[in-house]
């Protein structure tokens, strides 16, 4: 199995204001001279903040990220943002095909695989999310799903250092369960599996991040998980102390 640094992301969704920057300067605070830490950190704000946030962690070695991206560079897109206006801001990420997005602005995967590809245009990193709902899940559909979405949302051009995968099963996501361990490395190999097959060396380099209620209490548990690279993490990222619990699990 490749040796893969981890990687802990938080999507804040659509939470935090200006107020929040005492989270990451407690964050940065907490990460200090942590030097064996064995993950890298990441956090996703809204995009109203991306610039404030990206100021707050400066001489630490958080990343910062958004949570969607138009397709295009840019032009009449209201309410739009491009991958190429994230970066400007800072991000050297972003986080594409999330399940919200998915459901609640009707994304499919070739729109997912569009956004990818802008953040590959950009120079950004994406990070794509796949996951099946419960009904999926309950029909014993799971890894036909995955497989399906990892096919129709990856660009060809995919590599390790440009395209992250989060799995994150819908019915896990802000409710407090969780996929037993098993479950969860029956899903990772099935991805590592479709992206050796198809990206080679490359695919068995890139960081596959579980999501769906990871909390300091079940981190250790899930991160030491084969095929598992890290975590997206929701709720918990969006206090410091949290946050600072998930990620101690690289401590
Ligand atoms: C998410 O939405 O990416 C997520 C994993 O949320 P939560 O950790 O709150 O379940």
């Amino acid at each position: 199995m490749a040796r893969v640094k981890a990687l802990v992301a938080g999507n804040w969704k659509m939470n935090g204001e200006k107020a929040s920057k005492k989270e990451v300067t407690a964050l940065v605070r907490k990460l200090a001279g942590k030097k064996k830490l064995a993950c890298d950190v990441l956090i996703c704000p809204p995009a109203t903040l991306v610039g404030l946030v990206k100021e707050a962690v400066r001489g630490s070695k958080i990343a910062i990220g958004g949570q969607d991206c138009h397709a295009k560079e840019s032009g009449a897109h209201t309410g739009d943002i491009s991958a190429e206006m994230l970066k400007d801001a800072g991000a050297t990420h972003v986080i594409v095909g999330h399940s919200e997005r998915r459901a609640d602005h009707g994304e499919t995967d070739a729109a997912v695989r569009a956004k990818a590809e802008a953040a590959h245009r950009a120079g950004l990193t994406a990070i794509v999310c796949v996951g099946e709902t419960e009904a999926e899940r309950d029909a014993g559909a799971t890894l036909k799903v995955i497989r399906s979405q990892l096919k129709g949302s990856l660009p060809d051009a995919a590599a390790a250092k440009t395209t992250v995968i989060a799995y994150e099963p819908v019915w896990a996501i802000g409710t407090g369960r969780t996929p037993t361990p098993e479950d969860v490395a029956r899903v990772h190999a099935a991805i590592r599996n479709v992206l050796e097959a198809r990206f080679g060396a490359e695919g068995a380099k890139m960081r596959i991040l579980y999501g769906g209620s990871v909390k300091p209490a079940n981190a250790k548990e899930l991160m030491a998980v084969p095929n598992v690279n890290g975590a997206l993490v929701g709720g918990a990222s969006l206090k410091a102390d949290d946050f600072w619990g998930i990620i101690s699990a690289y401590l």
